[in-house]
């Protein structure tokens, strides 16, 4: 039979039934997994040692002669294989405690590379981490090194048998693959072409050489993932006929000179990026991402500017009524001077009330409406909606974003975030959006400092946080409970607020947790906001967004089980006024200093996002590595960075030519796609 990439693993010789099985477990179903099956690390074998010079306590690589072999049992009953080797310079007696099957696989006579630290016992002994029969590779020669791969093995099926099977197909399995890329992509990305790549990563000359080819196996993969997106993205859009804004400059350029402040460059970056895209007759579906506090609200209220110039309604959702009324105030506040009022909507207006914003919302009187779920009821209906800004977009569901966009005809979405993702992720995760990164912040607010401190501190730190309220200010005290659910969990919450009452009997001290019904918990923190509360102590639900400038001081017991982006997030409640704000870390575990100490040192949710990716591993972020049902094998999504950009760009570019991959010379990428993404087929079935 011929072999081809698709070809069962079953069908190669030295693959049985038992083995197709271990394979399997592998994610080895064809020959081709079998040829991308990924060295998870390599043995540098490439100094080889002459056998005379191997020095006890020295880790060497040798490559010498077997002349004798035999099982011996030690003092311990344990068996040992051992196998004396032989080159130019001498002998050297290897050993393989407890292995005394070995004597089925080293022979006398074969060529032998071995790695391994050298000992000594009776005389000098080297005891192999690894061995190869260099005679098995075709190799010839005694003095020639090698970088071995390690591949990662299952039960039944060890990483040597693994390798051994590989490099004895590795030559039919190279012939069945071609590059599907032009030469000139893969000069100005810098990587082999695909054959070579896949030797080097299965038998490189050296480390370097294993490195190259897995780069452009990487490549590859970030390629085909972003062609996925691009294409989506292109189907999208062009399903996504929209408005073509004007820029009149009327109401946004009054917005510009009646500011309190200067736009920072960021945000007039972003404001520029936003305006571009609602000038373009497609629509707009971008995401702007900045810590709390990088003012993305007033970069929304350009865009929602120039929505109304144009005589459209603009919308913006926030996910409870304290934000929803804080956008409100925030927007009277700013359009006060351009004579604009924005309406509100949210649940608690009683209903006569309601009714009278939902009127002026369909008469096309209300054009700019601050809202809360309320604004995706039914009973609203807008009279001409042309852009809807979701703030917290995470807090919503796909359908209560998408029943906002539905309120129009096509209206332009701005999606906003406080929770900073590393730019790999946001282009794997939203690779159907456009991102803006808002990085800067507006200066003349408090820094925040931020200090680990251990139980020892803590009468310090009540002190402290009794001179800070003494001075008007208040506090933050956050307590990790796991399972909200739990009464246990939450008791040492409660038990906490309690003590910290009986402490601080001259203060107020409120209460919030999961357990609370939404009106409760918004009015713990309403009363917070107002300063009739002055220590608000929250189990980790509190509001995102929520902003109580007067707030200094941010508290949090055992930091160490929780996350790092969840420590940012926290910290994100303070600093939002003039006044310094600290951030304290109470944590008695050692062992977590490190880690903590280190988002002591920065401010930066990107860097810090960074961290936290780090920390948490790729695996638990499955559905990013998996991003449309192929994982991703070879590339790294930490230090791969220039490449997945490289990838996105000649995506894009492949997908501008031509947007359903039918020309000949893409025909392998087509060919590719439809057969490795779930989605793949669905995307390209159409023209
Ligand atoms: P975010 O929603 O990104 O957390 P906001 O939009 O609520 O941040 O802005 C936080 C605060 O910063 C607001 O009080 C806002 O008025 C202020 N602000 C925004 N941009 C600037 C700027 N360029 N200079 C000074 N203050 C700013
Ligand atoms: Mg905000």
């Amino acid at each position: 039979m011929t072999l081809s990439l698709t070809t069962s693993v079953k069908y190669l010789k030295g693959v049985g039934p038992k083995r197709a099985e271990a394979l399997a477990r592998l994610g080895i179903r064809t020959v081709g997994d079998l040829l991308y099956h990924a060295p998870h690390r390599y043995l540098d074998a490439t100094a080889v040692t002459p056998l005379a010079r191997a020095r006890v306590g020295q880790e060497v690589s040798c490559v010498g002669q077997v002349v004798t072999t035999g099982v011996l049992p030690t003092r311990r009953g344990l068996r040992v294989f051992r196998a004396v080797l032989r080159d130019e310079s001498g002998l050297l007696e290897c050993a393989w405690p407890g292995q005394p099957f070995l004597e089925r696989q080293i022979k006398q006579g074969q060529l032998l590379l071995v790695t391994g630290p050298v000992r000594y016992y009776h005389g000098r002994q080297l005891v192999p981490r690894e061995f190869v029969v260099l005679a098995d590779l075709g190799e010839t020669g005694p003095d020639r090194g090698l970088v071995l791969p390690v591949y990662p093995a299952t039960e039944g099926l060890t990483h040597r048998q693994i390798r051994g099977l590989i490099h004895q197909h590795l030559d039919a399995l190279l012939a069945l693959v071609s590059d599907p890329h032009p030469p000139r992509l893969r000069a100005a990305v810098g990587v082999p072409e695909l054959r070579p790549a896949l030797a080097a990563v299965h038998r490189p000359r050296d480390l370097h050489d294993a490195e190259a080819g897995r780069r452009r196996l990487a490549f590859d993969e970030f390629f085909d993932q972003q062609l996925v997106q691009a294409r989506a993205r292109h189907l999208a859009k062009r399903a996504r006929a929209g408005i073509a804004f004007a820029l009149k400059k009327e109401l946004t350029t009054r917005l510009k000179e009646h500011l309190p402040f200067e736009l920072t460059d960021d945000q007039r970056r972003a404001v520029r990026e936003i305006a571009n895209d609602m000038t373009a007759p497609l629509r707009m579906h971008r995401m702007l991402m900045g810590d709390v506090g990088t003012g993305k609200t007033v970069v929304a209220l350009f865009a929602m500017l120039l929505a109304v110039e144009n005589d459209y309604q603009a919308a913006i959702m926030a996910p409870t009524e304290l934000l929803a009324e804080q956008h409100g105030a925030t927007l009277t506040r700013l359009l006060q001077p351009l004579d604009l009022r924005p309406e509100l909507l949210i649940g608690r207006l009683a209903s006569a009330e309601k009714s009278a914003v939902r009127e002026r919302i369909a008469r096309g009187a209300a054009r700019l409406v601050v809202g809360t779920h309320a604004l995706i009821q039914e009973s609203v209906r807008f009279h001409r909606l042309g852009l809807t800004v979701v703030d917290e977009q995470h807090r919503f569901g796909v359908e209560q974003r998408a029943a906002l966009v539905e309120k129009g005809d096509a209206p332009d979405v701005l999606l906003l975030t406080a929770t900073p993702i590393p730019r790999s992720l946001a282009l794997t995760l939203y690779g159907d959006l456009d991102v803006t990164e808002l990085r800067e912040r507006p200066p003349g607010r408090g820094a925040v400092k931020t200090a680990l401190r251990t139980d020892a501190a803590r009468k310090k730190i009540y002190e402290f946080i009794r001179a800070e309220c003494a001075a008007g200010r208040q506090a933050y005290v956050i307590y990790p409970v796991i399972d909200e659910s739990e009464r246990a969990d939450l008791k040492a919450a409660t038990t906490m607020a309690e003590d910290l009452r009986q402490l601080f009997a001259e203060l107020r001290v409120g209460l919030v947790h999961g357990r609370l019904s939404p009106e409760e918990r918004d009015a713990v923190m309403r009363a917070f906001r107002d300063n009739a509360v002055q220590i608000l102590v929250a189990t980790s639900v509190i509001e995102v967004g929520i902003d109580v400038a007067n707030a200094t001081v941010m508290l949090i017991e055992h930091a160490e089980r929780f996350g790092l982006a969840q420590l940012h997030q926290l910290r994100g409640r303070v600093g939002r006024g003039a006044a310094a704000s600290h951030c304290i870390l109470l944590s008695n575990v050692p062992q977590a200093a490190g880690r903590l100490k280190a988002f002591t040192e920065t401010t930066d949710g990107f860097k810090i996002a960074e961290l936290d990716l780090r920390e948490r591993g790729m695996g638990e972020l499955a559905g990013a590595r998996q991003s449309g049902g192929v994982p991703l094998r070879y590339a790294n999504f930490e230090t791969d960075v220039p490449l997945l950009e490289a990838a996105r760009r000649a995506a894009g570019e492949v997908i501008a030519r031509d947007p359903a991959l039918a020309r000949p010379e893409h025909a392998a990428y087509r060919k590719r796609i439809v057969a490795r993404y779930e989605r793949g087929f669905e995307l390209f079935r159409v023209g």
